[in-house]
């Protein structure tokens, strides 16, 4: 196994941390605390160990604690959409859910029963976005509002989504999830715009511009998760299943992402024991309420390259440059506002 020195661990950080004190910002090697960034300028990535996890749902609870001030406080009563083919989607009533994603719950626990090599094995698999390295999200969203940030994570901003839910569309965990009464199109085109804002793990943009680790890494108490340069996080999950005959899911998907999970249970057999009747991109397509129990929690088939087809090559071409002038149009929209705000 390569001795790897750049990744680190909560423990890692909170050892290096101790040695440091307040200026910890060299404690780990390759990992800029500026900006979090990777000192090479690699993206960074996440491996995570799941024979390490135990289900307790303390990622969960610290996502929660960290990004709050972050969650949509939507305007109620919603518009009324027209055409009404855009449903409203509000999840400010049940923010306490968080056994799937939804847009206060940006991570959850998926819990699974599985035979395998004749013994049953529990696995716990910490679920959110992949931030995959050609996101089809980010590329394909028309308003510039989905983005590949240059540290690996891809992000949603805000002030700029409108809520039309293409990066939902094409992502193929559904992963982003969508809050509506709140947001631009409020402003904009209240009837006719998107209907809202769409939310999902950004890997903690904000803490990691302040030289923390992710808010789930930190919590862990079984230091489930690493972060640290792709190429490095390759390399440690490619020894650790060599090490341990584990199996791997995250490197190849979706033309690659920057999460990397290793198993001690091949995926194939995680998918087939979580729960039945989806079809391809992991949507329900038994009764009502199997469709409603899997809404939210993404699936853990092989996804090939997204880019690999045509069309969706095309369209990505043609959205880039027009994505880049809404993104500044609404920009400037939303600053004009808020200095008429400010005057009145
Ligand atoms: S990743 Fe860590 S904190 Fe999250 S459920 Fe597993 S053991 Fe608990
Ligand atoms: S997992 Fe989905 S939302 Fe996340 S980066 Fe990939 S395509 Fe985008
Ligand atoms: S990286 Fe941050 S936003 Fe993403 S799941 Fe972890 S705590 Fe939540």
């Amino acid at each position: 196994m390569p001795k790897n020195t750049s990744t680190i661990s909560r423990r890692s950080f909170l050892r290096g941390a101790a040695i440091v004190g307040a200026g910890a910002l060299a404690a780990a090697p390759a990992v800029s605390r500026a900006g979090g960034q990777s000192e090479s300028g690699e993206e960074l990535a996440t491996l995570l160990d799941l024979s390490k996890c135990i289900g307790c749902g303390a990622c969960v609870m610290a996502c929660r604690e960290a990004n709050a001030e972050r969650y949509p406080e939507p305007t109620k009563p919603f518009p009324e959409m027209f055409p009404a083919r855009v449903k409203a989607e509000d999840w400010s009533d049940k923010r306490g859910v968080d056994d799937r994603l939804t847009p206060y719950n940006w991570l959850f626990v998926d819990h699974i029963t599985v035979n395998h090599g004749g013994e049953e094995h529990e696995i716990h698999m910490p679920r959110r976005c992949m931030h995959c390295t050609n996101p089809p999200c980010a590329n394909l969203c028309p308003w510039g509002a989905a983005a590949k940030q240059d540290n690996g994570a891809v992000t949603i901003a805000p002030d700029i989504c409108l809520g039309g839910s293409k990066c939902k569309d094409v992502c193929p965990w559904d992963i982003p999830q969508r809050q509506t009464g709140v947001g631009l199109y409020l402003d904009l085109l209240p009837r006719f715009a998107g209907n809202g804002v769409m939310y999902k793990c950004d890997r903690c943009q904000p803490r990691m511009a302040e030289g923390k680790l992710p808010a789930c890494i930190e919590a862990c108490p079984m230091d489930v998760q690493e972060i640290g340069p792709r190429s490095e996080i390759i390399a440690k999950a490619e020894a650790l299943v060599r090490e341990t005959g584990g199996y791997i899911y995250g490197i190849e998907e979706n033309g690659g992402t920057n999460t990397v999970y290793v198993s001690p249970v091949p995926f194939e057999a995680l998918e087939a024991a979580r729960d039945k009747g989806k079809d391809a991109k992991g949507h329900g397509k038994g009764s009502q309420a199997q469709q409603q129990n899997q809404a939210g929690r993404p699936h853990l088939q092989p996804v090939g390259s997204p880019f690999e087809n045509e069309n969706m090559f095309a369209a990505a071409v043609f959205t880039a440059p027009l994505a880049g002038l809404a993104a500044g149009a609404l920009k400037l929209f939303r600053k004009a506002r808020a200095n008429h705000e400010e005057e009145s």
